[in-house]
């Protein structure tokens, strides 16, 4: 390696303190929902800081353990910290301080002069250290308030998904078995809880667990901990916190080239080498590279060092993940559609909103990259996100062939390491493009010049649990507008979220943008849909049908490869009958049951999960009688089975959560396809996404039905896009490709529109159907969630709530339905009930306070928005 460049200077931004807006909510209890738009309602308060030095207090926000003290209870309090004259704590700090027995990490949120009079100030604890200087970016806190109030978290929650894992350091509480000796007999006399803790502990090998490992797994775990400790079995302990450390590497500097008397012969043979190859060096190496240069010692250095010859210092280095090396690639010369998409982004100043709509294989991450690069120019930084991380290897190598060392990925399945350097780096301020999942859109970019949301319309920018439930491109939104910057919202199929705001409101910064042609004019491959179920009555039992079977025995002749979909079996699914394709639908909501069976005594049960209308799980089906009635569902194992069976010859690769759970599993397994190592690549949802490979030529979707018949508003929406995304993996390079379709409902309107590659009017047929019933992008829907040990305490308290919601509103215009059960009843031993809320955009409803609720056994928590029911 080359010498060392010196680290760019830290500048660390100094956040306003915008007391009053942080204040409001922070006092406020939450109990009445206002969904305020992008930007309304914050007034900055620009006050300066100058006074900094005669402010001795500190408000901090407390990363109070989740379910310490209040069980279950989410506070968010500000407290009060004296400053030591020795730290220069800022609004926007983290810091360390100490509450009860433990340290807590914590934000700085503003200085004061005095405690508050209600505390006597010799109760004041004094902050401990600060963790990391106040790098948020202006607009960032405004940013995690809106979040909190529009998704109704609190803030530290918000506060704890934007920022790396372990930065807010917090002391987890430990349980371990004490020396103490324990009866043989104990479990007769001991309550069943307290059983099951001390079996859980002896069984560990280190005798510990948390605490919050052991309330999850054990009923009133609260009670049988009492009964222990009482007895001394057993003790409670706070492990104290562990950010991550910054990682060292040493570094040798040349003091000058004077060569020192008293050295023996061999330490001035190695100095004078050691001059010349740190010279040659631009005066720095790393220690162990110098090391090895000079085939030599690191005693001998470091004596040299001690003799002042040479200095040896730690240095920083950021653990960032930049992928695979790339041969460096040129702008592509852009089509009559991409130039015309170009020209009006290049055009754009200030906030605006881009929809570009790009049929698949239509160019659309060129444009992405042509309009990256004036924004590099200018020094600001780039934000692309992306829904899965399946789809970075293709996507970064491009951008990486494009962009080189600005390419940063970020995203939960960095190790911590990893993550903290790369967000580190961000806060450094140099123009650069980070690629990443829903979560990067905090990432704490000083100068932010453009935020892209690639496949926008996917449902993995939407957070379903923790809280906040946030939707990635909700949250982009808000932050384009903050920064005032551009957003490109990118897709072939649109959500109908993004295509309703566009078409509708004819705004001035809105701009639709259409690349309704594939690069080179290539055609759209022809989807040929199969009827299986005349494929059964022809006699054909085999999962593929004779075309299918057709089009895979030429695979081999044609020396072209091929992509198998299936739909990724969930754990409840649709019934339907393989001889009419008659759908069991329920009565009162216009979605079709699903398949419950809780466990192989119970009866099998279809459920509604709107309104917890269910039947028995007919033996037969209702409209032809058919013994043929069958839930639905066909693993990527079973199909590669078949395949082995009837195509000994097609060599198949799987790829599926099972398979692509390795760190890198996606690019190797996709750099063996790509390399032609197999023929056919088998898989689910994930290769729906992104995927360019030029030698597919043939999509086979082994069975569309588990798509089109999801017990959810949004199942037509989701099957379309699904679809289009899967057979526009066909013909991208020079090959034409064809698409088969297997489906038992071929008259199924989603299935026609595939078919004819017609966006437009699937979305207008789908829009309408909407409009009628009030569903989002029109009407609004929040989700409460309740979840519990006890089936009875959930049952209830989803009643009571129900109750009351109706009672607070009795002139609002809204929809209750449910409570009902969740669609998995149960998961991790709690019992999930739900209570939809359906209302109309911009009317406010007044909820009761959540976090009463949150006491006893249940746990309420709240989705806003939420794409799944
Ligand atoms: P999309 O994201 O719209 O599905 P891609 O950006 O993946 O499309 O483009 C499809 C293929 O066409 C890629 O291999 C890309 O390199 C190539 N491509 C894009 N734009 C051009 C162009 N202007 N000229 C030649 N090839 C292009
Ligand atoms: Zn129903
Ligand atoms: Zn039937």
């Amino acid at each position: 390696m080359s010498g060392i460049s010196d680290p760019p200077p830290v500048t660390f931004l100094t956040v306003n303190t915008q007391q009053k807006w942080l204040m409001s909510v922070l006092t406020c209890d939450q109990p009445r929902l206002m969904v305020t738009e992008s930007g309304a309602s914050y007034h900055q308060d620009h006050s300066d800081n100058s006074g900094l030095r005669s402010e001795r207090f500190v408000e901090v926000l407390v990363d109070i353990p989740y379910g310490f003290n209040t069980e279950e209870k989410e506070d968010q309090k500000l407290l009060t910290y004296r400053i030591s004259p020795d730290l220069m704590v800022k609004p926007g700090d983290i810091v360390s301080v100490p509450f009860g027995t433990q340290q807590l990490g914590g934000i700085a949120i503003q200085l004061q002069k005095k405690i508050p009079p209600d505390l006597p100030e010799n109760r004041v604890k004094a902050v401990e250290d600060i963790i990391c200087n106040g790098f948020f970016p202006s607009t960032y806190w405004q940013l995690l308030q809106q979040v909190s109030n529009y998704y109704q978290t609190p803030l530290i929650l918000v506060i704890r998904t934007a920022l790396p894992p372990g930065l807010l350091g917090r002391s987890q509480r430990r349980i371990r078995l004490t020396s103490e000796p324990i009866p043989k007999d104990a479990q007769l006399f001991l309550n069943p809880a307290a059983t099951a803790l001390l079996n859980l502990l002896r069984a560990s090998a280190t005798k510990d667990f948390t605490w919050k490992y052991l309330k999850q797994n054990v009923i009133n775990a609260q009670r049988g901990l009492k009964d222990l400790l009482q007895r001394k079995w057993v003790e409670s302990y706070l492990e104290p916190p562990s950010p991550p450390r910054p990682k060292l590497k040493q570094a040798v500097t040349l003091v000058d080239d004077i060569i020192p008397l008293d050295l023996t012969p061999r330490q001035q043979e190695v100095l004078t080498l050691v001059i010349k190859v740190l010279k040659q060096q631009g005066g720095e190496l790393w220690f162990n590279d110098l090391i090895k240069i000079c085939s030599t010692s690191s005693s001998l250095l470091k004596n040299l060092a001690e003799k002042g010859c040479i200095i040896i210092t730690e240095r920083e280095i950021l653990r960032q993940n930049q992928g695979v090396f790339q041969t460096p690639d040129q702008p592509k010369i852009l089509n009559q559609y991409q130039t015309q998409a170009l020209q009006t982004i290049n055009d754009l100043s200030g906030y605006a909103q881009v929809l570009l709509h790009g049929v698949t294989g239509s160019g659309k991450t060129e444009v992405y990259l042509q309009a990256i690069a004036p924004i590099l120019t200018q020094g600001k930084s780039v934000l692309v996100l992306v829904p899965e991380i399946g789809l970075t290897p293709q996507l970064t190598d491009r951008f990486r062939a494009r962009f080189g060392e600005q390419v940063f990925v970020y995203h939960s399945a960095l190790s911590d390491g990893e993550r903290y350097d790369t967000w580190r780096n961000m806060t450094l301020g140099l123009p650069q493009i980070i690629i990443g999942t829903r979560s990067a859109i905090f990432a704490p970019l000083p100068k932010l010049g453009l935020i892209i949301l690639d496949e926008e319309h996917d449902s993995s920018f939407k957070q379903d649990q923790p809280s906040p439930c946030y939707h990635a491109r909700k949250v982009a939104q808000w932050r384009a507008e903050l920064e005032n910057c551009p957003l490109i919202l990118g897709s072939a199929t649109p959500s109908l979220e993004s295509w309703l705001e566009i078409k509708q409101k004819n705004q001035q910064n809105r701009f639709y943008l259409s690349l309704p042609e594939r690069i080179q004019a290539r055609p759209l491959p022809p989807i040929k849909i199969v009827d299986m179920r005349q494929e059964l009555r022809q006699g054909n039992r085999s999962i593929f049908s004779y075309d299918l079977q057709t089009a895979l025995n030429q695979l081999k002749e044609t020396r072209q490869q091929g992509i198998l979909f299936i739909h990724r079996r969930g754990h409840s699914t649709f019934v339907s009958c393989r001889s009419c394709g008659y759908v069991v639908e329920c009565p009162h909501c216009d979605v079709s049951l699903a398949y419950h069976h809780e466990h192989p005594d119970a009866a099998q049960l279809l459920r509604c999960h709107y309104c917890n209308y269910s039947q028995l799980y007919p033996q037969h089906c209702p409209d032809c009688d058919s013994p043929y009635f069958k839930h639905f569902g066909s693993g990527t194992q079973r199909v590669i089975e078949e395949l082995n069976r009837l195509f000994p010859e097609l060599k198949s690769i799987r790829f599926d959560s099972d398979t692509t759970s390795r760190k890198n599993a996606h690019r190797t397994l996709l750099t063996q396809f790509a390399n032609g190592e197999a023929d056919l690549l088998v898989g689910t949802q994930m290769l729906t996404k992104g995927l360019d490979l030029a030698s597919v030529s043939l999509v086979g979707i082994v069975s569309a039905d588990g798509l089109l018949h999801l017990s959810d508003y949004r199942a037509s929406e989701r099957a379309f896009q699904t679809l289009v995304q899967v057979a526009g993996r066909a013909g991208r390079g020079n090959d034409p490709g064809r698409v088969i379709l297997q489906t038992y409902t071929p008259e199924h309107p989603v299935i026609q529109a595939v078919q004819r590659h017609d966006y437009e009017s699937f979305v207008a047929t789908e829009l309408q159907q909407r409009q009628e019933l009030n569903y989002p992008p029109y009407g609004r829907l929040i989700l409460l969630r309740l979840s519990s040990f006890n089936q009875q305490d959930v049952e209830e308290t989803a009643k009571k709530l129900a109750e009351l919601l109706l009672e607070n509103n009795p002139d609002s215009d809204f929809e209750l339905l449910g409570p009902a059960p969740a669609p998995i009843l149960r998961v991790a031993n709690r019992y999930r009930w739900q209570i939809l809320i359906k209302t109309s955009q911009g009317s406010s409803i007044i909820l009761p306070k959540l976090s009463e609720f949150n006491s006893g056994s249940v746990y309420v928590s709240i989705d806003i928005d939420p794409l799944h029911l």
